[in-house]
């Protein structure tokens, strides 16, 4: 069954999209099935995969409150090798139509059950606020990714985010867990950057993901050719950033995997 993770992070400008389109791309290149769901209005994870939020007949908005089902709206994005549910600005209605529905939380959540055993991941980019839009997400998801620049205030907004995931977690989604914690746009070379580094990992211990996202200006110009940046620019050290992280997620999953399995019996 495909696992599906949120990324998330009610700060914008945190790499949220750039690591789900990357992450998304990185997957699929190493033969794992991956479907993109954008998530935020901004269409930026759809424009990003090279699919034209302008030109979309349907957009996840039907799925979630017209509930259309997923494999009508769901396209390809060849370039990334990765199935995509668009989004654009349509979607800024969904928050006040969704709270007239029952069961307004796990519309995504109802709306994935069908879909989810055809594909590995499922990742879904968040819009920048811990919305209906959000908290369908989280209802929706195994695992949390948090993206975050290692920066003065990053911390400051992480107990907010948390609070809701375990709130989630308490009632929805028992199942729900932060998967990982991304340092994103980090410069080895900035002291703040590295102190911060620093007290996340005090805290959060091996949640946060060993492979780094460097600052790199690739990353920032491939969204512009509709291109994750592997295609872009494969040598980059966006791509081989991207690349590593989705080997440590893969490697991560099969870990706990072996843990999960019993302990063979002794006579
Ligand atoms: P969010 O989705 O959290 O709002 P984005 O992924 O859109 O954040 O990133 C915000 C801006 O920073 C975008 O212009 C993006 O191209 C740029 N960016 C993101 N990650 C990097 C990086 N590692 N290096 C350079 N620019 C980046
Ligand atoms: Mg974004």
């Amino acid at each position: 069954m495909g696992k599906i993770l949120a990324i998330t992070n009610q700060k914008g400008g945190v790499g949220k999209t750039t690591s789900c389109v990357n992450l998304a791309a990185s997957l699929a290149a190493t033969r794992r099935k991956v479907l993109l769901i954008d998530l935020d209005p901004q269409g930026n994870a759809t424009m990003g995969c090279g699919v034209d939020k302008h030109d979309l007949e349907l957009s996840v908005y039907d799925v979630l409150v017209h509930r259309t089902p997923a494999q009508d709206v769901i396209v390809a994005a060849e370039e990334a090798g990765i199935a995509v549910l668009p989004s654009n600005g349509d979607l800024t209605a969904a928050e006040v139509e969704l709270l007239e529905q029952v069961d307004s939380e796990s519309s995504l959540r109802q709306a994935l059950a069908s879909i989810r055993d055809e594909y590995d991941f499922i990742l879904v980019d968040c819009p920048p606020s811990l919305n209906m839009l959000t908290v369908n997400a989280l209802v929706a998801a195994d695992g949390v990714i948090i993206p975050m620049q290692c920066e003065y205030y990053a911390l400051e907004g992480l107990a907010a985010l948390m609070e809701t995931v375990s709130g989630i977690a308490a009632t929805k989604n028992p199942g729900l867990q932060i998967e990982g914690l991304l340092r994103t746009m980090y410069d080895p070379r900035n002291s703040l950057t590295v102190e911060v580094s620093r007290q996340l990992i005090g805290h959060f211990g091996n949640k946060v993901y060993r492979t780094v996202i460097p600052r790199n200006v690739r990353l920032a110009e491939a969204p512009s050719h509709g291109l994750p940046v592997m295609k872009y620019d494969k040598h980059s050290r966006g791509a081989v950033a991207y690349l590593a992280l989705a080997g440590e997620l893969i490697r991560r999953q099969e870990a706990g995997k072996v843990r999960k399995t019993p302990e063979p019996e002794t006579a």
